[in-house]
């Protein structure tokens, strides 16, 4: 059980000149003078850091004490059962290291459950906005890889967890995530589709206590270093389609979650068009919907480690890279079905 934490070797990737051009003058404009320091951390691939999730159906015999003899603390306050906190306890376990030190992923074998998986710690915020409760029924609705799905399932057990995802290889790996992290005792609350999201709303109205909606998006860290420049431009292009596809599953959450449930809208950009005016636009236009804010307790319980920056118009939370704070960029917003 030995973990050989290592400083990541020499990072080989390349920026591409027409993103970062674009991000600074879109972001400037949106961010202002948060742009520049997220821009720092964008920019220093070494400074790149990732979240340990551990996996509470496996074995994990000697890793938490492996993990604190490296340096590791914990992302969450741990709350203890004689203490008299007004919040429930929330199970899931996430180790975090204030290096940009790195342990090895777990290679998959058929019969053994991995036991922990490596993550943008500011990914675990949409879980933890969502609060599922035993027993209720939850739809992932872009769900692959699976990280997600992961996260809902060291939170609670739900009674049913549907997990979706319309990208056949990408199904295949969230399957593959599934099997590697999921008792088969369990198996039976999961069910996987490769369905068009859009199309979930109008097949099972109302059937669904909580969605989460971690929508496909121009994903900052990763468009930030597209191999080329022609590649570059292509993504440009289809980043101005994503705010229709975005605003189309969102609706299609709000009509599969039932009345009184509750829908999560996350991102991974800082982008004001795939965030705040996709839920601005949807609340304008779908009836019987209203806008939640996060809970204040879990928001202080994370602010040691994650930047939540101001956005304008107000509606939902975003975690931007900062020095000493580099989660992100992760957007959060949560909307309550009245009717
Ligand atoms: N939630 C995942 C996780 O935590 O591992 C990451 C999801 S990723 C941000 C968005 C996913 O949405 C991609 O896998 C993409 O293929 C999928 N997607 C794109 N369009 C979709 C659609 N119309 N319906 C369902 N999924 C879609």
């Amino acid at each position: 059980n030995t973990l050989d934490a290592q400083c990541k070797s020499k990072p080989q990737k390349q920026v591409c000149k027409t993103v970062l051009k674009h991000f600074d003058a879109q972001y400037s404009e949106e961010l202002g003078e948060q742009w520049r320091s997220a821009r720092v951390v964008l920019l220093n691939l070494l400074s790149w850091q990732y979240g340990v999730l551990l996996n509470r159906f496996s074995d994990l015999t000697n890793l938490k004490q492996c993990l604190t003899e490296l340096g590791y603390t914990h992302l969450l306050p741990q709350t203890h059962s004689e203490s008299h906190s007004q919040t429930a306890p929330i199970p899931l376990q996430c180790f975090i290291h204030r290096d940009p030190v790195r342990i090895p992923t777990q290679s998959h074998h058929p019969g053994w459950l991995k036991q922990y998986y490596l993550l943008n710690a500011a990914s675990l915020l949409p879980v933890l906005s969502l609060n599922v409760k035993e027993g209720e029924h939850v739809l992932d609705l872009c769900a692959a890889p699976g990280g997600k799905s992961l996260a809902i399932l060291q939170t609670a057990t739900p009674g049913l967890l549907h997990c979706n995802e319309v990208d056949q290889h990408r199904h295949d790996w969230l399957l593959k995530t599934l099997e590697s992290y999921v008792p088969p005792t369990l198996r039976h609350l999961l069910s996987v589709t490769h369905l068009d999201g859009r199309s979930i709303g109008s097949m099972q109205p109302g059937a669904y206590d909580k969605v989460l909606v971690d929508a496909p998006c121009s994903n900052d860290r990763s468009w930030l270093y597209t191999p080329d420049t022609h590649q570059g431009e292509m993504w440009l292009k289809e980043r101005t389609q994503l705010p229709l596809l975005q605003k189309e599953l969102l609706c299609s959450a709000l009509t599969a979650v039932r009345p009184g449930g509750v829908v999560v809208y996350s991102t991974c950009t800082m982008s004001r068009a795939e965030n705040q005016s996709v839920v601005e636009a949807v609340l304008a236009s779908y009836q019987g919907v209203e806008l939640l804010e996060l809970e204040q307790h879990l928001i202080d319980s994370l602010s040691d480690h994650f930047c939540f920056a101001h956005v304008h118009p107000s509606v939902g939370q975003l975690v931007i890279p900062q020095k000493g704070k580099t989660w992100g960029p992760m957007y959060v917003s949560r909307l309550r079905r009245i009717y």
